[in-house]
């Protein structure tokens, strides 16, 4: 091969090998595993990846099988062709806009480690807020001696209504979805987790395939307006399921129909704790009022200090 010619402030011959490795800087191969988290950091950075360190270190870890202790012990190690190629993969897919939780295939909710899959969303931190106020309301009625049920419409990966069988361990829950693959990945979530004679999952429109007898109900439906799903994130728009997101012109379709429904479902004293959109709580504390359950507390707000989850109670007999 000819050597090759590179113009700076004087022209210089590069060997044609030196070229290659020159070229080649970007990979991981021959690199110690500190460098190639330092190469993916600088990579991410560069494709505007918001959170590049942090993706850097988890991506890097999953490539090499690695918690944390293990990648600080392994830093000066050199990664193996396999896991420069595993690294490189991770790398190219977060560069695109895969967010790391579809990449690792998992996400860790309420402590709880769930399987994703593309039917499901990615579990945010935001919707621990809507067990929280679960809790809260359980923890505020009065339990009599029958096995009490909770129900999860639109369980999708199965995160509230596990995270709520985790906290109450004498309760019996059931999952909702509109989607098999969903309920495939919730149950498979469930029996990993050790609850699978505690749960059942029904594939079914919202709440249309339960009978009445629950003591809690919650949800996180669909709530975003149909015309802000193109402005999303490209880790949302391209990768959560549009089902799962798509609450219609205004965002409250399937509040409309899962309210009534729910309303309907809940024992006298069982209450119905729903995820909310940023500006919507007024909105559905109307709608759950219009469908005669009781306001006890204002909505709860996420971390961030957007009220984010709703609550209403259904009158004591
Ligand atoms: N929290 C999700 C988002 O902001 C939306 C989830 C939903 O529509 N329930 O992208």
């Amino acid at each position: 091969m000819d050597p090759c010619f590179r113009r700076d402030d004087t022209e210089v011959v590069v060997e044609p090998q030196q070229y290659q490795l020159s070229q080649v800087t970007d990979s991981f191969t021959g690199q110690s595993v500190d460098t190639a988290r330092r190469t993916l950091t600088a990579r991410l950075k560069r494709g505007a990846v918001d959170s590049a360190e942090l993706d850097a270190r988890i991506l890097v870890g999953a490539a090499l099988g690695l918690d944390l202790t293990g990648l600080i012990a392994a830093a000066a190690r050199l990664v193996t062709a396999e896991e420069a190629g595993r690294l490189e993969d991770f790398a190219r897919r977060r560069l695109v806009g895969e967010p790391v939780a579809r990449i690792l295939g998992f996400k860790e909710f309420w402590g709880l480690p769930l399987q994703l899959s593309p039917a499901t969303l990615v579990p945010r931190p935001d919707t621990e807020t809507v067990v929280e106020l679960a809790l809260e309301m359980w923890g505020g009625a009065r339990h009599s001696s029958h096995r009490s049920r909770i129900a999860d419409i639109g369980t999708g990966s199965g995160a509230i209504l596990l995270a709520l069988l985790s906290e109450l361990p004498a309760v019996f829950g059931v999952g909702t979805d509109i989607s098999p693959a969903a309920l495939h990945t919730a149950s498979g979530n469930a029996a990993d987790l050790g609850f699978a004679k505690r749960s059942a999952f029904v594939a079914c429109d919202y709440a249309a395939a339960l009978s009445d007898g629950f003591d809690l109900i919650v949800s996180n439906p669909p709530y975003i307006r149909s015309a802000e799903i193109a402005g999303l994130a490209r880790e949302v728009r391209g990768y959560d399921p549009p089902r799962a997101l798509d609450g219609g012109g205004d965002g409250l379709d399937a509040y409309r129909i899962l309210i009534p429904q729910s309303a309907a479902l809940l024992m006298p004293g069982g209450s119905l704790v729903l995820e909310v959109g940023l500006g919507q709580s007024g909105q559905i504390q109307r709608l759950m009022a219009a469908a005669g359950l009781t306001l006890e507390s204002p909505a709860k707000a996420d971390l961030s200090g957007v009220p984010r989850a709703v609550a209403g109670r259904k009158p004591p007999r």
